[in-house]
């Protein structure tokens, strides 16, 4: 899952990446639905022994074009949580806000999701959440998989470093800000040698065609010291261009009025 690499952008204008995966939209609806339930019961954690009470929070339809995925949730301060309500959400909303999308388009264009979904309570130091172990990534990891292979996304925006890992393997951020990458994304049928996905997973075509593009951004924490270094501001700004462009050059409003 972390064979993945950057990708140069086409200059041709108006590609789209809608690329239909296997079952119907209002199928992969269904299932999603369905799973949802399963993700919402689930207590894994629970019984393993590392969280004292399971919350998963997400939130989103199939068909929805980005897939935000953070590292965990926020603690749930209402009956009916919803991912990035607090003040994460400001600054992320704030982020997408420079590259073009209108704050509502957080909901309605973007699957909200996270690496783990429950709440991992807050970190020795008292500052922030404590980051989700290696083993309750583990455990959550189906429940990732399953949604992203029912949304089927075109873009995947990730929060930190936590979340670029699960896509890119563990590197820097400060390799990854600013940059976009081919995500070999396992709904789409395997790319045989000289095919034109091939030949665009090494750089050469359209982003549509390269599998799911994979944005990495610092996380929006305002305890998270990377994006609150001046020295990273000009990354951060450069990663927002490229999302811009990228909305810019691909059709990302979701495939049905769901949200
Ligand atoms: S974090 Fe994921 S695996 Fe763990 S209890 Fe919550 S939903 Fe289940």
């Amino acid at each position: 899952m972390d064979s993945s690499r950057p990708i140069a952008l086409l200059a041709t204008a108006g590609t789209s990446n809608r690329q239909p995966g296997p079952g119907t939209l209002a199928t992969r609806q269904r299932e999603l639905e369905a799973y949802q339930e399963v993700i919402r019961g689930c207590r894994a954690c629970v019984e393993a022994g590392y969280l004292p009470a399971a919350r998963p929070v997400f939130h989103g339809h199939a068909g929805q074009r980005v897939m935000v995925v953070g590292q965990a949730p926020a603690q749930p301060r209402s009956e009916h949580p919803r991912p990035y309500s607090g003040a994460s959400g400001q600054t992320l909303r704030s982020w997408l806000a420079q590259a073009g999308f209108p704050p509502q388009e957080l909901e309605t264009c973007c699957y909200l999701t996270s690496v783990t979904k429950c709440f991992p309570g807050p970190s020795r130091s008292g500052k922030g959440d404590r980051a989700p172990s290696a083993a309750e990534v583990a455990l959550c990891r189906r429940h990732l998989e399953r949604e992203l292979a029912l949304v089927q996304p075109a873009v995947v925006i990730t929060l930190g470093r936590l979340a670029a890992r699960w896509f890119l393997g563990d590197r820097p951020l400060s390799e990854l800000v600013g940059e976009v990458f081919a995500w070999p994304a396992p709904w789409l049928p395997p790319a045989q040698e000289g095919d034109a996905r091939r030949q665009d997973l090494r750089g050469n075509g359209a982003p549509g065609e390269a599998g799911v593009l994979v944005l990495p951004l610092p996380h929006p924490s305002g305890v998270n010291r990377w994006h609150n270094d001046p020295a990273n501001r000009k990354q951060l700004a450069r990663a927002l261009a490229r999302l811009a462009e990228l909305r810019r050059r691909l059709d990302l409003e979701p495939l049905a009025p769901w949200g």
